[in-house]
Order: C-alpha cells, then structure tokens, then sequence
C-alpha cells in the first residue's frame, strides 16, 4: 500500500487520477498518469537533452518512478504529451508514425 502522506502534491495528484496499481513498481509512460517533480540541487548535474542548453533539473515521473529528466519545460511538455521536444516543427516526425 503506497503511504499517501509521504507523495509530493503533483504525485499525489496522479495516485488520485490514475490509482496506485503497481506504485513504485511498474510506470508506463503511456498508460499511467505523468507528473513533474523536482530534482534535488545536487542531483541536477546533467544537461537536458531538449536542446535548451539547461540543466535537467526535473524528473518526469509516472506512477512513482521516475522515466527521464530534463528542464522544467521539456518535462512539463513530456507530462502533458509524452513527448520531451516539441514536435510541431521537426520534420522527420511528420512521417506519420508518430504515436
Ligand atoms: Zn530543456
């Protein structure tokens, strides 16, 4: 049983949304809720791959785990569409099989 006191408020958002089935155990990006969550200073040491030239300094988390990283905007976009970049424009995504 996932203790509800301990998640952060956007995590806690999530479990309310999607349940807790397999909290900290199994995510799927595509199935369960995603939310953003905060890296810890020291652990944001690696460049986001966005493209952005930032830090990644939050975690996109389905279900309790954690599944990228990245800056806030990319994993805010990863949170609301799956995807970290934006994909409007890039071309070699208007091939159709985008999921
Ligand atoms: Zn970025």
């Amino acid at each position: 049983m996932v203790d509800l006191n301990k998640l952060s408020p956007p995590a806690l958002r999530a479990a309310m949304k999607g349940g807790t089935a397999g909290w900290g155990t199994v995510a799927s990006a595509t199935e369960n809720v995603r939310y953003v969550q905060a890296l810890p200073k020291i652990k944001a040491r690696r460049r986001c791959y966005c493209g952005c030239g930032n830090k990644a300094t939050h975690l996109g988390m389905a279900n309790g785990m954690g599944l990228t990283r990245g800056c806030e905007l990319s994993m805010q976009r990863w949170a609301k569409t799956g995807h970290a970049r934006a994909v409007t424009q890039a071309p070699s995504a208007a091939h159709g099989d985008a999921s």
